[in-house]
């Protein structure tokens, strides 16, 4: 069976483990900031704070950028659900927006007929590890004077630009769960420029903690987000390799952008450096796709099957048109392209994809 995701552990996370537990400083201590400083160094940007999850990251951007009951957040529709829940963690309004049916990207030429007097923030996702188109979101958001906080759940080691995404918008927001580019476990980061963002972000992930001789003054309410040593030491190590397989995804991806036919390949806007953390593709008979892939072995991925305002606890959302993003979920199909990838795994990926097509409807 060749998975569809595989988190590549090596010796070097497995010593870097054991130096934490034998050191007794198990939760967030020395090594949590090794790994937020060198996350900020590779992204590009003046602060990162590491947290529990990507979910609990976003939750804590928004939350940073001051989104409260009643303000609304356009995201787009066809995402992850953590997307969509983050703003009701904050008792705010998701605003689902369509999104471009090439890039799967929020659609910046339909976001501002959403904008209203409540809008206070837009949350493009880089899908599958390309980067939203982030100019004219943010030339949108700053000339309606509202903020932007990236999901950047998928996209570690992307680039829009000729910068990394991290460094966009007012804050973005990265998850380091076991299928996605780098992992420390479960895991996530916050990284911005802005240095009030950066200090309610440390305050509200420890019990809204502020800066005292005491320490133990709390001015706001706050939560339990705090990573531990165990993971950011897991962390460090990935992040090291993470360049180097940033590069194999992308070598995997160039093959299969090469020597697949039948299907429609993932485009990639010209701005940006695609990190390939899905390789996805679509096809208008999925099924033929995918019982071949079944039929060899070969893992795949349906992301997403449906769009969010589609779930029973979104429904209850306006929405206006939203076609694309319902219809993508029925032709998307998720190929492996994970740096754990041999050349014989590419080979057989390709030739059950192509033979897929062959001979459909056996
Ligand atoms: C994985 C993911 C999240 C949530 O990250 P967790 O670490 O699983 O909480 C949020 N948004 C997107 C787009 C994701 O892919």
């Amino acid at each position: 069976m060749i998975p569809i995701a595989k988190p590549l552990i090596g010796e070097e996370e497995k010593t870097a483990v054991m130096r934490v537990l034998d050191s007794g400083m198990l939760a967030s201590g020395p090594r949590t900031e090794e790994f937020e400083k060198n996350f900020a160094e590779y992204v590009g940007t003046k602060y990162a704070m590491a947290t529990t999850s990507g979910t609990t990251a976003l939750h804590l951007g928004l939350l940073a950028l001051g989104v409260a009951r009643g303000d609304e957040v356009i995201l787009p529709a066809f995402s992850f659900i953590a997307t969509a829940n983050v703003v009701l963690f904050c008792d705010a309004v998701p605003v689902f927006c369509d999104v471009d049916p090439k890039t799967f990207n929020i659609d910046p030429e339909k976001i501002e007929k959403l904008i209203t007097k409540k809008t206070k923030a837009i949350m493009p996702v880089h899908l599958y590890g390309q980067a939203a188109d982030m100019k004219p979101i943010q030339e949108i958001a700053d000339s309606h004077d509202i903020h932007v906080i990236g999901d950047a759940c998928q996209a570690h080691g992307a680039a829009y630009d000729g910068k990394m995404v991290g460094s966009f918008g007012d804050v973005e927001c990265f998850s380091f769960y076991p299928t996605k580019n780098m992992t420390t476990g479960e895991g996530g980061m916050v990284t911005t420029d802005n240095e009030q963002i950066a200090e309610l972000t440390i305050s509200l992930r420890n019990h809204g903690r502020e800066k005292t001789k005491w320490g133990y003054e709390h001015g706001r309410l706050g939560y339990n987000y705090r990573i531990t040593d165990i993971g950011a030491a897991i962390g460090l190590e990935q992040l090291k390799k993470l360049p180097k397989n940033i590069e194999i995804r992308q070598k995997n991806a160039q093959y299969f952008n090469t020597h697949l036919n039948s299907v429609e390949i993932p485009y990639v806007i010209p701005k940006a450096k695609h990190a390939y953390h899905q390789y996805t593709v679509k096809s208008k008979n999925r099924d033929a796709l995918t019982q071949n892939l079944k039929k060899n072995e070969i893992g795949f991925g349906i992301y997403y099957p449906q769009p969010l305002h589609s779930y029973k606890h979104l429904k209850k959302y306006e929405h206006k048109d939203l076609k694309i993003s319902e219809k993508l979920g029925t032709e998307v199909v998720s190929l492996p392209v994970h740096p754990g990838l041999t050349n014989e795994e590419l080979v057989k990926v390709v030739e059950a994809v192509n033979m897929a097509y062959q001979y459909p409807d056996k």
